[in-house]
């Protein structure tokens, strides 16, 4: 029997070489942003239903720049100002219009 983590593993498998951890350096950026920016936002319900549709609305908002572990980056493309204006954007509208009743 092969366990989800095995076949996600073959899924980022190329000759051998184990993709996943090449990963888009948005993401952690974007998940600790919010977790600053949704306690300004009483009305959220904090439902996973919503906090992945913030997460997903945001990262489809940015470019994204995937890079091999150990990367340094030396460019920046996104600002901190950037990334809070991208999530409150996000938060007002799953808040407006939750994907749940
Ligand atoms: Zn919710």
């Amino acid at each position: 029997m092969t366990s989800e983590y095995e076949m996600k593993k073959d899924k980022y498998d190329s000759f051998g070489v184990n993709l996943a951890s090449v990963r888009n350096i948005w993401e952690a950026k974007v998940i600790k942003c919010m977790n600053d920016v949704l306690p300004d936002y009483p009305e959220f319900d904090y439902c996973s239903i919503c906090i992945q549709d913030v997460y997903a609305l945001s990262m489809n908002q940015i470019t994204p720049k995937y890079i091999q572990q150990g990367t340094v980056l030396l460019r920046k493309e996104y600002s901190d100002d950037d990334f809070r204006d991208i999530i409150e954007v996000a938060i007002e509208k799953v808040i407006k219009k939750p994907n749940h009743p």
